[in-house]
């Protein structure tokens, strides 16, 4: 957090350096992204991320947005437009927020984006079969992705019983956990582990962490068994 002394945010290990959330998905064909957060460029360096495929939006905050500008330069590197798959919620704020992007007549070397909405419908992006999952952040819905038995939920604090059915079977679930305390609009440690224990998943890995959970190592112990705190840079096989 700008700004901030605390614990945390003093800390020089590298699992208590926290960007903003977003999961890079990899098939032998085929490389998406979830969201572009304000971070999006230092991440993609930093993981020497040389072609992506696609990108999936959750939701239109600027903290999982921000950072669309910067597929350009796989615009200029793979030589074409970025698809973009989103909500009808999404796409209007993305036309909105990055009207450059989407005039008529554009400044030239503006990012090519190529809009694909999506619903809750089933879709396949290349070789990767994409399942989206309604989940609530406060009133907002959210859009969490399956693919296969791995599922990525960020920004919810409540899924109704019919999306539930929808994660049943998931091996790997990675799930927002803000703090410990309770929040508006975020699952609290407590609640993320409830979750992931009602899934049963085999591995669950907590992310979206605010800098008031606390430093890694102290959480990471405090968690059961097959539950932990996801770190940037954690790559997982599925
Ligand atoms: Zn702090
Ligand atoms: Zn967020």
């Amino acid at each position: 957090m700008i700004a901030c002394g605390c614990n945390v945010c003093i800390s020089d290990h590298k699992k208590d350096k926290r960007l903003r959330t977003s999961i890079l998905v990899e098939s032998a064909t085929t490389t998406l992204v979830v969201d572009t957060t304000p971070d999006f460029r230092c991440q993609m360096l930093r993981e020497s991320v040389s072609k992506l495929d696609a990108v999936l939006f959750t939701h239109p905050h600027k903290d999982h947005t921000a950072g669309m500008d910067d597929v350009r330069a796989y615009n200029f590197f793979g030589g074409h437009s970025m698809p973009v798959y989103a909500n009808k919620m999404t796409i209007d704020a993305l036309m909105r927020e990055f009207a450059y992007v989407f005039a008529d007549k554009k400044y030239p070397g503006v990012p090519s984006i190529t809009l694909h909405p999506i619903t809750l419908e089933p879709f396949v992006i290349g070789d990767i079969p994409v399942i989206p999952v309604m989940v609530w952040h406060l009133h907002m819905p959210v859009l969490g992705f399956r693919f296969g038995s791995f599922t990525y939920i960020t920004d919810a604090n409540r899924i109704d019983a019919e999306e539930k059915q929808k994660i049943k079977g998931t091996k790997t679930l990675v799930l927002n956990a803000l703090r410990r305390e309770p929040h508006i609009s975020h699952y609290s440690l407590d609640e993320a582990v409830a979750l992931a224990q009602e899934f049963k998943v085999e591995r669950a890995y907590f992310t979206h962490i605010s800098h008031q959970l606390g430093r890694h190592g102290a959480v990471e112990a405090s968690l059961p068994p097959g539950m932990h705190l996801a770190w940037d840079g954690l790559v997982l096989h599925v």
